[in-house]
């Protein structure tokens, strides 16, 4: 039925044990294998547990679910090109972070915990929180002080406590460690069952396409969970024989916090850490990502790249995006911007498949600070 791997050192653990890290120190990863009947998923309701023998929980009791996913896949005009942009912003708590969630906390009630902690720039923690609302897993969610009143409001209104850390997101990660070290860590970044949600991305993308892969796939990256869970996504559905090639994966990441980019365009193994200057792009301004190695093997062996834009042409970006009719958050526009360098290279018919990560509603003060 699978077991969790230690990345470092091999260790193994069965999956109904409540670890989140290997006693190494290592990160754990889950070796198991999803099956794909496409009939029986074509004949259920449009959400990620449509997939349901691809997500390693044992009993479909268990679930905790607000009938999130299946988001629509949208031809958007960028730069005179067409792109398919994925829109999760649609999720119940305005992010795609609820994929993740969803199967995180379902695997929580599965394994009888009754307290989490969890720490993010606001929407996994929003995300972790509804759903612990949901299965009346008490929470505790800690972010740093300049987080976005929304999410703010948010993450009070499910229920969960709220630990509000000064300093860097850093300090905020620290001090969630800190907590982590008496309660399990629903952790998107660590927790390995976060990204057997997030890998329902590349599920809908394929399917959405008639089973077919994209060329390319844009992504935002900061510790990776869409990302590496799209990676994983595209990859099981390659071992199972339902897509024939993998896409290459691009990502996105802003210039004031870009440790994957500059590890990148030096070709290293491991990612040294950046300062953490300050961005529009909240949500991927990770100068430590935890999984940052596992993210560069994914680009290169996707034959992918790394692409860092700027303050200015995320916010151009935006503008851009909003006056389609479209409102997503700051963060989500870096993406875009993103799409915007890598589009003047690409090929004649490619396949390119992007993402709105979040919603627009969630960080009106900063939207606010845009206008001119
Ligand atoms: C979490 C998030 C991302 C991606 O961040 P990772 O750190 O790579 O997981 C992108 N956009 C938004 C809006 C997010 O909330
Ligand atoms: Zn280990």
């Amino acid at each position: 039925m699978g077991q969790l791997v230690c990345t470092e050192c091999q260790a193994l653990y069965p999956l109904d044990e409540p670890v989140w890290r290997c006693d190494c120190g290592g990160i754990l990863d889950i070796d198991f294998t999803p099956l794909f009947n496409l009939a029986r998923i074509k004949r259920r309701r449009p959400t990620i547990w449509r997939y349901r023998e691809a997500i390693p929980l044992d009993h479909d009791a268990n679930i905790v679910s607000l009938d999130e996913g299946f988001t629509p896949l949208m031809e958007i005009t960028i730069g005179g090109k067409t792109v398919f942009i994925k829109q999760d912003h649609l999720f119940p708590t305005g992010s795609y972070k609820d994929r993740g969630a969803s199967v995180l906390v379902s695997k929580v009630k599965e394994l009888g915990v009754t307290e989490v902690v969890e720490d993010s720039s606001g929407n996994a923690g929003s995300a972790i929180a509804a759903y612990c609302a949901r299965a009346s897993v008490k929470c505790h969610i800690y972010v740093p002080q300049n987080t976005s009143a929304g999410k703010l409001a948010q993450i009070q209104l499910y229920g969960a406590e709220l630990h509000q850390v000064p300093g860097t997101r850093e300090d905020t990660a620290q001090a969630a460690l800190g907590a982590a070290e008496k309660r399990y860590y629903a952790s998107h970044a660590w927790n390995p069952f976060f990204f057997q949600g997030t890998k329902t991305f590349a599920f809908e993308v394929s399917e959405q396409l008639g089973w077919k892969p994209p060329d390319t796939v844009i992504l935002p990256v900061g510790n990776g969970t869409l990302l590496l869970g799209a990676y994983i996504g595209f990859r099981e559905l390659l071992q199972a024989g339902v897509i024939d090639r993998m896409p290459r994966i691009i990502g996105v990441q802003a210039e004031n916090c870009a440790p994957l980019y500059r590890a990148y365009q030096q070709n290293r193994a491991e990612v040294p850490p950046v300062e953490n200057r300050e961005t529009l792009a909240e949500g991927i301004a990770i100068a430590r990502p935890v999984r940052g190695r596992q993210i560069l093997d994914a680009i290169r062996q996707t034959k992918g790249q790394i692409l860092a834009v700027s303050e200015d042409e995320i916010g151009k970006a935006l503008g851009e995006i909003c006056r389609q009719g479209y409102y997503i958050e700051p963060t989500s526009a870096a993406t875009i911007a993103g799409i915007k360098e890598y589009l003047p290279g690409s090929s004649p018919g490619e396949v390119i498949v992007s993402v709105f990560t979040g919603h627009g509603l969630k960080a009106t003060e900063k939207m606010l600070k845009l206008l001119p």
